[in-house]
């Protein structure tokens, strides 16, 4: 049974909000564009100070990139080596000129904050603060008996893998109990649902090399490009399976230079997402086929257009499995002890959480409920807002994971 009051903690949280968002605002103020490397480190520090507040102490790990910002890792030891690892990242979507141009900035307007960061992931980092600084004041024995560690990625936002290497690097599986990632809740409507399983997800780049010719003098010797690329992108789209809740996404497209000309050349890049390993691999493996000659060939003597197809990138999925449903079992007993409506959701959408929970139990979308995540614009008729996070949701929020994490530290063995 939990160890705390509910009320006496609710309390705690309602008059520790406005410092939380006082450390959000401060957050906020700072451009942390992924791109941004001095803004990124500045983020970290300001993000060290705060938390060594709370007996932190904090470790600057270098990106394997150098043009990009440093990780910043935290680690309070306690009386036991089993490990808590709290997940959040430093990096937003938003280029200063950007913000600057959209006039995108700490905006509070009655529930809500508008402002870069505010709900992803900002308003994650400003939980954890709070959640950490609850349990410490109202569990202290839970909070002094495992080690913490809490990690930011430095470029989430564009899916970079060495994350994951740290991550790997400063936990260890053995004594790690559970990896906690502080997403935003993503759904705008109905009751707080945490995150269980994400889709994995591959970028491809489909080329086709044709053969040009002169479209009026010597129209038969041309391979069209474009007109292959067309059959192969008809292809992808056949693709798509709801069902197995597998889907191809061709996004972007370009070929030729004239219209006298019979493209030589033509270019599509897609993506495809799936929940499970398997389904991953059949799109895989669907993909990859498409290579080889084409069915457009030039009239005049059957040379045929090539296809070529690189695999860009690749986030692994995160199925459901054992591990997560155990952790979100004491989310939920801790939800209906505490009386609050709780739902999992499996997310389209990817985090850090792809890298890491084939390594350790994980559980996300412990940050607070907004909305509009990588979005900057406001129309004056309302269609368009930028994203935001709800005041309401951090008190809520901070008791479930408050007493979650005291339940979770309480039953686990040593
Ligand atoms: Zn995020």
């Amino acid at each position: 049974m939990p160890s705390l009051d509910p009320a006496t903690v609710r309390a705690f949280l309602e008059r520790r909000l406005p410092a939380t968002l006082e450390l959000l605002r401060e957050l906020v103020g700072i451009n942390s564009y992924t791109g941004n490397r001095e803004g990124v480190n500045h983020q970290g520090r300001v993000t060290a100070r705060h938390f060594e507040s709370l007996g932190f102490t904090s470790a600057f790990v270098a990106h394997a990139d150098p043009a990009m910002g440093d990780h910043l890792v935290m680690t309070r030891a306690g009386r036991t080596p089993r490990t808590l690892a709290l997940i959040s990242h430093l990096d937003t979507v938003f280029p200063p000129e950007e913000e600057a141009r959209n006039g995108f900035r700490w905006l509070p307007e009655g529930d809500r904050i508008y402002g870069p960061g505010t709900n992803d992931i900002k308003g994650g980092t400003a939980m954890m603060h709070l959640v950490l600084s609850a349990l410490r004041e109202h569990d202290p024995e839970a909070f002094e008996s495992v080690t913490w560690k809490l990690l930011w990625n430095a470029t989430e936002e564009t899916l970079s893998r060495h994350f994951a290497e740290v991550c790997q690097a400063h936990l260890d599986p053995a004594h790690t109990r559970a990896a906690l990632v502080f997403e935003a809740e993503g759904r705008p409507r109905g009751p707080s649902a945490l995150v269980v399983a994400r889709k994995g997800r591959a970028t491809f780049r489909i080329q086709v090399e044709g053969r040009g010719s002169h479209a009026g003098a010597k129209h038969a010797r041309g391979a069209n490009a474009i007109t292959q690329l067309a059959q192969v992108v008809e292809r992808i789209a056949q693709l798509t399976d709801y069902p197995r809740h597998l889907t191809f996404n061709v996004g972007t497209i370009r070929g030729g230079v004239a219209v006298n000309r019979v493209p030589h050349e033509a270019s599509a890049d897609l993506e495809m997402r799936a929940f499970t390993r398997e389904v991953y691999q059949s799109g895989m493996s669907a993909v990859l086929a498409l290579a080889g000659h084409g069915e457009v060939r030039s009239p005049a003597d059957g040379h045929a257009c090539q296809i070529r197809v690189d695999v860009l990138s690749e986030s692994p999925p995160w199925p459901r499995n054992p591990r997560t449903d155990a952790l979100f079992e004491v989310w939920s007993a801790t939800a209906r002890d505490l009386g609050l409506p709780l739902e999992s959701e499996e997310r389209g959408g990817l985090s850090d959480g792809n890298w890491i929970c084939d390594q350790f139990p994980t559980l996300d979308g412990l940050g607070p409920h907004g909305d509009n995540d990588h979005c900057s614009e406001r129309s004056a008729d309302g269609s368009k807002l930028p994203e935001y996070v709800l005041i309401s949701s951090f008190v809520p929020k901070a008791l479930l994971n408050t007493a979650a994490l005291s339940r979770l530290i309480r039953s686990s063995t040593p």
